[in-house]
């Protein structure tokens, strides 16, 4: 098994990038859809949210409102924290659970991992390998407008991560996603063959 750090900042394709590794047989883990299922309704850390924060972060269907609690977060380092306290870990033991299933089905198996803020939450030391997947402000504004973000908070998004240069500076791999996806791709299966290669496994 060999499990991989996908990361880049937001809108620089990490989804698109994984959905290409998955097609070519790795397995893939969201860390942003771990996000949300660990807090659905009436789970035990959805009911520490609402302690925590207050019924004034649900949606009507009772689900968390992602949106008003993004804005807290941005605003407020501490709110911050006690989310992610009550998060993380939990995200954390359901990546362990399904890392185990997939590595005793498949030994072999190749795990890309789409993991937002690998090196902001110090988890680069958790993957065998880390993917960064990059692209120019430009680009990573562009299209994160097309997905309806105001350009004031893609850019107050963009600027709350880690530059994506530092993190470009200590990937084992760089995908750069600011062509077609077509070109974007090739180097998909560049990546994906060489971590296949045993070299890459640590083996002699
Ligand atoms: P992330 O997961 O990093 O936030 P996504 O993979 O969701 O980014 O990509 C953001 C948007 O850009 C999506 O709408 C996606 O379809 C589009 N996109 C990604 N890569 C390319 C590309 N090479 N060319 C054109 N559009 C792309």
């Amino acid at each position: 098994m060999i499990v991989v750090g996908l990361t880049g900042g937001v809108g620089t394709g990490k989804s698109t990038v994984a959905g290409m590794f998955r097609e070519l047989g790795a397995y893939t883990v969201d860390w942003d859809e771990l996000a949300r299922d660990v807090v659905r309704p009436d789970t035990e850390a959805w009911q520490e949210v609402v302690e925590c924060f207050g019924e004034d972060f649900l949606n009507e269907d009772l689900t968390l409102n992602r949106q008003k609690l993004a804005e807290a977060v941005f605003a407020d380092d501490e709110i911050r924290g006690r989310l992610n306290r009550i998060v993380h870990p939990r995200v954390v033991k359901e990546d362990q659970r399904i890392t185990e299933e997939i590595s005793s089905r498949d030994a072999d198996a190749i795990i890309v991992k789409d993991i937002p803020l690998l090196y902001e939450a110090d988890l680069t030391i958790v993957v065998d390998k880390t993917v960064v997947v990059r692209a120019s402000e430009q680009t990573q504004l562009r299209r994160l407008q097309e997905r309806g973000m105001n350009p004031a908070d893609a850019r107050r998004r963009m600027r709350s991560q880690l530059p994506l240069e530092e993190k470009v500076k200590t990937a084992d791999f760089v995908i750069d996603n600011d062509g077609s996806p077509e070109e974007t791709r090739r180097q998909v299966e560049r990546v994906y063959s060489s971590l296949r290669r045993p070299v890459h496994r640590g083996q002699p």
